[in-house]
């Protein structure tokens, strides 16, 4: 019988989409001996599968993505996922941050939902896919036990961060063989390890209200989410949702107050105009910020804390507000593929067609998940990536070549 649809990678996008393609003959090819092995690492084993919330408030979560993610997350919004997940027996929770779980905290249920709503796919697994083609109307998928033709091929073999979960970056290649364009890839949602170790001494402390510039080509600024100091740079929700945009060389200006130098300045005026008898010591005491990262920033050595706030001389404030608000540190580097959790970067969303994510080059061919140039923040929202990808894909082939809908 033949084959109506080949997906290259049980992963989220690749399962979710086959569980939606009943009736029709769906033949899944993955590298591991089991289905989901990145969804069974995910949210340190508990799967944080979507976020809650109005979708509106998602598309801001893929970067400069925003008009391409849009349909897809509309046509099967955070909403739909957890219907979906719910009605084939999968209890849910939602965590006052708004992350949505398995009620069950373990990934594995998740995996197991969409697995059991695949007894109509013929899952290859173990076989990892080594090329493809397109030949007199058929797609030929090869693999080390043998060829596969199908009038339609889907790329989910994501991206190329945790490569020990299979994810390789072989989708690249695949895509780039049918003519598709890569954006260059590099490490997603991960820290920076920094040129200038000071900060360092301060691994483990989290500071809110931190914001961060980067200056490269334009400027930009980041804040509204924590900073955190590790023993080899900078990380937290702050660095890791934001990493995207930062490249190894890059300065990150660093403002601990989050306010203004202007602010900042009125307000050591007014200790000098109220307390001008006090010493610096009785200042920098008031300043909301970790002690540790104060005696980092105002070393004894440096900055005299005896002297009196009316004595503080003009270098010594500008010292003062310099370190407060003007704290450079240089990128050495972003933490690498092996932990960073997405890849940003990959095959070129121009050529994808938004609404149905078909190829605009090749026709027959889909492309979904994360082997796209999409990268969400944490949250959940790269799962509903691969999830509301999958599903417009589904909706196109089944628009196309029939096959029941989902039940
Ligand atoms: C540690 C970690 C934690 C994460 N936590 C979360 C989270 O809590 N919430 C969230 O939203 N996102 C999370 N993510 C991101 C999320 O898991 C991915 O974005 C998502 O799984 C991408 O789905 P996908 O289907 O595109 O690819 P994947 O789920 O990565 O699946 C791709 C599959 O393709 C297979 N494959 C690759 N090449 C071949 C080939 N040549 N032949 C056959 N098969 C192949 C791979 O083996 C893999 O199984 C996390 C990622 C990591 C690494």
């Amino acid at each position: 019988m033949a084959i109506d649809v080949i997906i290259i990678g049980a992963g989220a996008s690749g399962l979710y989409l086959a569980s939606q393609l009943k009736g029709l003959n769906v033949h899944v090819f993955e590298k591991n001996q089991r289905v989901g092995i990145k969804i069974l690492a995910s949210g340190s084993g508990q799967c944080n599968l979507t976020h809650d919330g109005y979708i509106n408030r998602f598309y801001d979560k893929y970067g400069d993505k925003k008009a391409f993610v849009k349909f897809a997350l509309n046509a099967h919004d955070n909403h739909a996922v957890m219907h979906a997940f719910k009605s084939k027996g999968l209890a849910l929770e939602i965590r006052a941050d708004g992350k949505v779980f398995p009620k069950s905290l373990k990934a594995a249920d998740v995996v197991e939902t969409l697995r059991s709503n695949c007894t109509h796919v013929t899952f290859r697994l173990n076989e990892p896919v080594t090329n493809c083609r397109f030949n007199e109307g058929l797609f030929c998928v090869t693999t080390e036990k043998g060829s596969y033709t199908s009038k339609r091929l889907v790329i989910a073999t994501g991206g190329k961060s945790y490569p020990k979960c299979g994810t390789t970056g072989d989708g690249y290649d695949f895509a780039a063989t049918f003519g598709h364009f890569i954006e260059q890839t590099k490490p997603g949602l991960t820290g920076v390890v920094t040129r200038d170790k000071a900060l360092t001494a301060l691994s483990g402390i989290s500071l809110a209200g931190c914001v961060l510039t980067l200056k490269a080509g334009q400027e930009r600024r980041y804040g509204g989410q924590d900073l955190l100091f590790t023993h080899f740079g900078l990380s937290g929700p702050l660095v890791i949702n934001n990493s995207r945009y930062f490249d190894k060389g890059d300065c990150l200006t660093l403002n601990f107050l989050g306010e203004s130098r202007e602010a900042i300045e009125r307000m050591f005026n007014n200790d000098v105009r109220e307390s001008g008898n006090k010493p610096l010591s009785y200042y920098l005491n008031k300043l909301p910020l970790p002690h540790a990262l104060k005696e980092i920033l105002f070393p004894e050595s440096i900055l005299n804390r005896d002297v009196k706030l009316s004595q503080v001389t003009k270098e010594m404030r500008k010292h003062l507000l310099d370190q407060l608000t003007q704290y450079v540190v240089e990128i050495e580097s972003l933490i690498g593929f092996n932990q960073a959790m997405v890849t940003v970067g990959g095959v070129a969303t121009r050529e994808i067609d938004p609404k149905t994510m078909a190829s605009r080059i090749q026709e027959g061919l889909y492309l979904i998940g994360e082997v796209m140039d999409v990268d969400g923040d944490t949250g959940g929202y790269n799962l509903q990536w691969a999830f509301s990808s999958a599903y417009v894909c589904a909706q196109s082939i089944k628009s196309i070549i029939g096959g029941k809908n989902d039940q």
